[in-house]
């Protein structure tokens, strides 16, 4: 591919990519598919045709948000957004692109923080005073938290896949209302969270399907087996296929508790589409998801 070309799918206007891409563009805005979303936090600068979501902290042109919506490839990305816009591109080998060198995952340099986790007292007051979570389930999902240079305490969360193999890492700000609020270290992968406890499960046992980790967090603590989604706002199409996977290898009984918004029915229906047998339970009123709900028992 010709870097001129390149140049074309970077000129692609990022609105017109970012709907193609399902998301529901209003006034320059979106609901950011990167983070648990509910506020339209994804602005749009069409002077610089690019994003930025101002939570997750998300940024990029119209590949950047290819690459992280769909999961894909420097390369791939490329070709999609080509064939979505019937631009002919030469499909000779790419020349090496440093940016996307960089964006894989390097596991060794986290796994060492979640074999000795260490929760300092600000992760200590959020995970067990507001969220009261169980101390077993905080030790099984091997949370940990560390401080940045200028003393910013973050919770960081791993993401593991079924084999128990570190794919990405969720840095979480513990101060309230300090942006940006969650930070991803190159690469990760923080997919369908808490897939390990798929081989806990015993057949026919009730698998609960949370959004979020912190949601997960308050199912486990409540004595159920669940993994979780990462966005309200869309499934990617990894996603997708992860689950539909969790479905055909394991017979389990699907459940959920829908955020108490128009995003969390939404994701409710995407969701029955995939697993045709999921349970719907709704949340008592004053309840927006099942965390507050855990919390107020
Ligand atoms: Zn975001």
């Amino acid at each position: 591919m010709e870097k001129y070309e390149i140049q074309k799918l970077r000129d692609l206007p990022i609105e017109g990519v970012a709907e193609r891409l399902g998301l529901r563009v209003v006034r320059h805005k979106a609901l950011c598919p990167f983070h648990d979303d509910h506020h339209a936090s994804l602005s749009f600068s069409v002077r610089r045709n690019s994003f930025r979501c101002f939570v997750c902290g998300a940024s990029g042109g119209t590949i950047d948000l290819v690459m992280r919506h769909l999961s894909l490839g420097f390369r791939e990305a490329c070709r999609w957004l080509a064939d979505e816009h019937n631009i002919i591109i030469d499909h000779s080998p790419l020349t090496i692109d440093h940016s996307a060198a960089q964006k894989t995952f390097d596991a060794t340099r986290y796994e060492r923080f979640f074999e000795r986790p260490w929760l300092n007292e600000e992760a200590r007051k959020f995970l067990f005073e507001e969220r009261k979570l169980d101390p077993r389930v905080v030790r099984w999902c091997r949370l940990t938290s560390w401080k940045d240079r200028q003393g910013v305490p973050w919770l960081q969360t791993p993401y593991y896949d079924r084999d128990g193999k570190l794919v990405g890492v969720q840095n979480r700000n513990l101060i309230k209302g300090a942006l940006p609020r969650f930070r991803f270290p190159q690469g990760s992968r923080c997919g369908i969270y808490n897939l390990p406890v798929l081989n806990l499960l015993k057949p026919g046992e009730a698998l609960f399907i949370t959004e979020g980790c912190s949601d997960c967090w308050a199912m486990l603590s409540a004595g159920h087996k669940a993994i979780a989604i990462p966005s309200a706002t869309l499934l990617t199409k990894r996603d997708v296929e992860q689950l539909s996977m969790v479905n055909g290898q394991c017979s389990m009984e699907f459940h959920m508790f829908p955020d108490r918004d128009e995003p969390g029915e939404r994701l409710f229906l995407q969701l029955q589409k995939v697993l045709p047998s999921l349970v719907h339970h709704q949340l008592p009123p004053g309840c927006k998801d099942f965390g507050e709900y855990y919390q107020s028992r």
